[in-house]
């Protein structure tokens, strides 16, 4: 499962690669500044850890121009079958973490309503007695 949303740099409007690809003659520059951002959040929604396949292109609003106008500025590098927003793991929780902490606030969910309904002695070896008989 995907995340419900994404983190994006404060200072992304005058991040210095920003600046550059909006200072590319072509007339797509700011096609593919949105298609980044637009990537960030379908990557994070779609849990792909910053791949953006090619045939996804359409999705994040961008075209093979555009992509290619992200590597040039080094906002995206080339991958197998399409591409990768570069740096995304170092800055969004990914999808290993994400699994793990929905994981992790299930079990603590379902003890706190143990503990609601059957009482503090019910949790035991992580699990509800009351569960684990039925
Ligand atoms: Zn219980």
């Amino acid at each position: 499962m995907g995340l419900p949303w994404v983190r994006l740099d404060a200072n992304i409007a005058t991040h210095d690669k920003i600046l550059h690809l909006l200072s590319d003659p072509s007339t797509l520059r700011w096609q593919a500044a949105a298609s980044y951002m637009f990537a960030l959040a379908w990557s994070g929604g779609q849990g792909t850890d910053g791949r953006i396949a090619s045939v996804a292109l359409g999705f994040v609003h961008g075209n093979a121009k555009t992509a290619r106008l992200l590597v040039k500025y080094r906002l995206w590098s080339e991958a197998v079958g399409g591409y990768r927003i570069v740096n995304f793991a170092e800055r969004q929780q990914s999808k290993e973490a994400s699994d793990a902490i929905r994981s992790l606030q299930s079990v603590g969910g379902k003890r706190g309503n143990c503990k609601r309904y059957h009482g503090d002695s019910c949790w035991k070896n992580g699990k509800c007695s009351v569960e684990e008989v039925s």
